[in-house]
């Protein structure tokens, strides 16, 4: 049975695996991860080659203490302005969704950045994910562990039916609570700037650091060619990603009424004040075949956490196709708007 519960045993069991070069799924406050070693290349093709990621998305390297970030990041080649701002962001959001893109150390495989001079790095809000890291070799490359492309996992369960035997073993710690990937920040030259919008809002990052930009920087396509080629700044902006198998459309957040009443798909409403309207609004048969809510009372952090495994269970349910409806833009319904629009971008 390739799902263990959390224990100090199955902890050192996946920590001698990442060691050994292997690769093993546990979980973190965002998502599950796929987790190698980060400084052993071949761990790191395993893990491209069991995501069926293209090479040229670079992976997130994890540690489990600030203490480890200067084996990963040369932080002495950043200027004063983005040493401050590591320091602050660090103390106020590590341990933590946040991800840093900082200089990289030689130390670090090209594999893991795809060529780029710079790694981006975090270190997980959670227990075993931090204790795995330290008992193995300090940094472990940990990409969500789903094939690329698909619905991110919030629960062991769904790392075993998307992955199988290629996650090796799944250290089973139940549902995540954030349950959407971290936000990726640029601090590595010139303005700061959110690569992928995620775990951390803009708005609580630029309470600590002031005004950040937002999104590649001009000229740079999101939709193609490696990074190391063209200088894509953040192939997480990829325009399909984060999708399930049946289409998905969406709708704005304060026009839930366009919902079409088609048989077959799922309706699945930001807030049951939407999809209380989207009822009144409708002559009778509901053909609707599901209709789901993300969080009763709007609430962003819960509707985020749902997010994810709410898809997973509507695509496995049969479902022809899923209409959703956007959240508000702001906090964290900005990442969770990026990810249901990326979803919607079909086919994959
Ligand atoms: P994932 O591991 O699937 O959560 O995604 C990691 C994402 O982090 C990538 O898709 C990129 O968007 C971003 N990323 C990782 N390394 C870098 C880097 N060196 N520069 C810019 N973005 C990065
Ligand atoms: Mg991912």
């Amino acid at each position: 049975m390739p799902l263990v519960k959390i224990s100090e045993e199955s902890i050192r069991r996946v920590a001698e695996i990442i060691s050994g070069g292997g690769l093993a799924a546990f979980p973190t406050e965002t998502v599950y991860g796929l987790g190698g070693d980060a400084y052993n290349p071949a761990a790191l093709a395993k893990i491209f080659e069991a995501k069926g990621r293209p090479r040229f998305d670079p992976l997130i390297v994890h540690i489990a203490a600030v203490e480890a970030l200067e084996c990963v990041a040369d932080t002495g080649l950043l200027d004063g302005a983005a040493r401050k701002n590591l320091a602050a962001l660090a103390g106020r959001f590590w341990p933590g969704p946040l991800t840093l893109v900082l200089p990289k150390r030689d130390a670090v495989p090209g594999l893991a950045t795809s060529g780029l001079p710079t790694v981006a790095v975090r270190i997980p809000a959670h227990d075993a994910a931090r204790r795995l890291i330290m008992l193995s070799t300090g940094a472990v490359a940990a990409p969500s562990a789903n094939p690329f492309g698909y619905l991110s996992p919030t629960r062991a369960e769904h790392v075993l039916e998307m992955l199988g035997d290629k996650a090796g073993l799944i250290l089973d710690g139940g549902p995540t609570t954030v349950g959407l990937e971290s936000t990726v920040l640029d601090i590595s030259g010139g303005q700061s700037r959110i690569l992928r919008p995620g775990g951390t809002p803009k708005e609580a990052i630029e309470a600590v650091i002031g005004p950040v930009a937002v999104g590649l920087v001009a000229g740079e396509s999101a939709e193609s060619v490696p990074a190391s080629e063209n200088g894509m700044a953040s192939p997480g902006m990829l325009k399909s990603h984060y999708a399930p198998r049946v289409p998905l459309s969406v709708y704005g957040n304060d026009s839930p009424g366009a919902m079409p009443n088609q048989p077959g798909a799922a309706l699945l409403f930001f807030d049951g004040a939407s999809r209380d309207a989207w009822l009144a609004g409708q002559r009778p048969p509901v053909n609707a075949a599901a209709i789901e809510v993300l969080s009763e009372t709007g609430d962003a952090i819960e509707a985020a956490a749902r997010l994810f495994e709410t898809l997973h269970r509507l695509d496995s349910s049969g479902v022809e196709r899923i209409h959703t409806q956007l959240a508000g833009d702001k906090g964290l319904g900005a990442a969770i708007n990026d990810r249901l629009k990326r979803a919607a971008v079909y086919p994959q």
